[in-house]
């Protein structure tokens, strides 16, 4: 599948990749059913626990950049999550000591009366006060569902500013309603910056683009990758989050792009490959031992040292193995539940997996069978190929009711998540959680072995869990809490 970066939209995971939003079954099934055309066919939800949205999604991703500005056009409302992930943006930046004053997130607070006789000249006059007031290098104008849904007109709006702002403006096609999947959302930001910054190379670089959702600034991750780059003679870019416009306009002229995560990153590690041929590495994401292996040797074989990295590897294997093994030897045969986007759910299992855990069941936030370049996720493939047990599967977007359920039936010693609101529900349950807010929690050996360590941790001393069940009363009954799997089935 091609992706055109000329295009003004594009199509939702849904749509573009038959992604899902509901499953119920176990992993060979979701294998067998992803590798058939419409087999895996995608059900309504009428009701949405505790979801997000691809607008905040895409616009809080954009928020990333420092030196970009944000107008969201729609209600204030809608710029509510957005807002509180650009937030956190600033807390990145000042770990980095990088500058951020130029950054602004406003919104054109639609009205009722907006939604009747549109709000153009309004949408018009905040970005040129954005752009005066702040002095952005690049902004970004952000769809949500009541402007798209009363059709205004974005990309007419950025035509017609081309006189008057002397910076890229480029539209965010992400209304809300368009994708029951926030992760459309990654795509409309990627898209917009593929089509409105990222500029044709001039020349080559020895930069890796990184994408992923910080910049590798906890545990001193940063150290680490700078040790794995600087022996293949390359350096990172960290993208987006923390970048600037100007880092972004040459992630073109790159040796390569990887990633933490294929759901976030595939469309524009796919999109850079295709228009301007910047290698896409399709290794496993590094999460875990395996998983930093493959991506080390990759990009050694990419840039011709294989025996260098070898030689490291071996080297730090050395130091590492003997702690971690001992550690494994405690984590063995732990049972454990995930749930996560796709992705990093699909990695974490390999992770657990790898310490002799047994993931019993894995609920992921959505479902991709497959990416834009048409290829399975790798993380998913590496699963169905070698996994040792197969675990019960479902997908749910964030829906706590369901996966409440869930953690009821199968009480793991451990439920591992990736989004805060969902581990509280195990713990009220008794059951110990953690949340892998840090997609670098377990980055190469050391990050491996600190992982390791947490989990082993938190498994042992569950009574913090313990006592606070005993103490919390749940919103659902016993009735619910015992339906088996059809009843959570969602209309077709
Ligand atoms: S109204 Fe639409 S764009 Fe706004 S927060 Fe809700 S789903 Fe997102």
């Amino acid at each position: 599948m091609a992706i055109d970066i000329k295009n003004k939209v594009i199509g939702s995971r849904e749509s573009r990749l038959g992604s899902v939003v509901d499953f119920s079954g176990d992993l060979q099934k979701i294998g067998e059913q992803s590798a058939c055309n419409g087999c895996l066919g995608n059900k309504k939800r009428c009701f949405s626990q505790a979801s997000s949205c691809s607008s905040n999604c895409a616009l809080g991703q954009l928020s990333g950049i420092n030196d970009a500005a944000i107008v969201h056009h729609g209600p204030s409302g809608c710029a509510g999550t957005a807002m509180g992930i650009a937030s956190s943006f600033d807390l990145l930046a000042e770990a980095l000591g990088r500058e951020r004053n130029h950054f602004a997130y406003t919104c054109t607070d639609m009205t009722e009366s907006d939604t009747v006789f549109g709000s153009i000249d309004n949408l018009k006059d905040v970005i040129v006060e954005t752009y005066n007031r702040y002095n952005p290098k690049a902004i970004f104008v952000g769809a949500s569902c009541v402007s798209g849904v009363i059709g205004e007109d974005l990309d007419s709006v950025v035509e017609d500013l081309a006189d008057i702002i002397p910076i890229p403006v480029a539209p965010v096609h992400c209304e809300g309603f368009k994708s029951q999947i926030w992760a459309t959302g990654f795509d409309a930001a990627y898209h917009a910056i593929l089509k409105y910054i990222v500029k044709p190379p001039q020349k080559k670089t020895n930069k890796v683009n990184i994408i992923g959702f910080t910049a590798g600034t906890s545990w001193n991750t940063r150290d680490d990758i700078k040790k794995l780059l600087d022996i293949l003679g390359l350096e990172a870019t960290f993208l987006v989050a923390s970048a600037t416009v100007e880092e972004l306009e040459h992630a073109s002229e790159a040796t390569a792009t990887i990633t933490t995560c294929g759901t976030l990153a595939s469309y524009f590690g796919v999109g850079l490959e295709q228009a301007y041929g910047v290698p896409f590495i399709r290794s496993l994401q590094p999460q875990g031992i395996l998983g930093f292996e493959d991506l080390a040797r990759q990009l050694g074989k990419l840039v011709d040292k294989e025996h260098e990295i070898e030689a490291y590897l071996q080297k730090e294997q050395a130091f590492y193995l003997p702690k971690y093994e001992k550690i494994k030897e405690q984590l063995k045969g732990k049972r454990a539940m995930i749930a996560m986007g796709p992705g990093s759910g699909f990695n974490h299992v390999r992770v657990l997996q790898e310490f002799g855990m047994k993931v019993e069941h894995v609920s992921a936030w959505h479902f991709d069978k497959q990416y834009d370049d048409g290829r399975r996720p790798e993380s998913f493939q590496y699963i169905l190929d070698n996994s040792p047990n197969n675990f019960t599967y479902s997908v749910n977007d964030l829906q706590n009711y369901e996966f409440m359920n869930i953690l009821n039936k199968v009480r793991p010693d451990v439920f591992v998540s990736r989004h805060p609101g969902s581990t509280v529900w195990a713990m009220k349950l008794g059951i110990p959680a953690y949340c892998v807010y840090d997609e670098y929690n377990s980055f190469g050996y050391k990050g491996t072995l600190r992982f390791a360590q947490t989990l082993l941790n938190i498994i042992i001393n569950k009574s913090f869990a313990e006592n606070l069940s005993k103490h919390v009363r749940l919103p659902y009954t016993d009735w619910w809490m015992t339906q088996k799997a059809d009843a959570l089935q969602i209309e077709e």
